[in-house]
């Protein structure tokens, strides 16, 4: 990951900000967003749930805002975030897409979806909620297996194809978070 001193970006200029949806405002001159009904910058709701950013799933604090990767410019509205992301990238995203076959992730000879599979290599999570979609994925089980015991554990019962898959995803964790 660069640091941000003396990177070429400046600070983002970006227009006004919902902080309850995350969205920018499409011109100026509106002061309230339309989706929410709440004025441009000002802090959401307590009830509202909180939008989270599409390159590294945080969630946005209950003030709208993330924390900037330069301490120096403290917190910023979730559109600031995701322009720092461009000089602060969680991985090699490039070279993910070209494993990609639609909203599927080719790995070696298995497929699974791939936004789980991304989900998991950046934040070490498997979202289970739609699980009973990929539980006969050799990659999936080896997402789960990893989560719980880590690379190059000893698993009673384990099959061969599943350690393949093990490594398969751990040589792409790997490949992935490489700068
Ligand atoms: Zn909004
Ligand atoms: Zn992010």
């Amino acid at each position: 990951m660069k640091l941000g001193f003396g990177s070429a970006t400046a600070p983002v200029a970006s227009g006004p900000v919902c902080l309850q949806c995350g969205t920018a405002a499409p011109s100026t001159t509106m002061t309230f967003c339309r989706r929410c009904g709440l004025p441009y910058g000002a802090p959401p709701r307590v009830e509202a749930e909180l939008p989270s950013c599409p390159t590294c799933y945080a969630t946005v604090g209950d003030d709208g805002r993330l924390p900037s990767f330069r301490p120096a410019r403290g917190r910023i509205d979730l559109v600031e975030h995701m322009v720092e992301h461009e000089d602060n990238p969680v991985g090699d995203d490039d070279y993910l897409e070209t494993l990609r076959r639609g909203d599927r992730i080719v790995i070696d000879r298995w497929e699974a979806p791939f936004d789980l599979v991304r989900r998991y290599l950046v934040t070490g999570a498997i979202d289970g909620g739609r699980r009973r979609d990929f539980q006969h994925s050799a990659i999936v089980t080896a997402m789960s297996q990893l989560k719980r015991w880590g690379p190059g554990a000893d698993l009673f019962g384990d099959q061969a194809e599943w350690k393949l898959a093990r490594d398969a995803v751990t040589t792409l964790m790997e490949r992935y978070h490489r700068a």
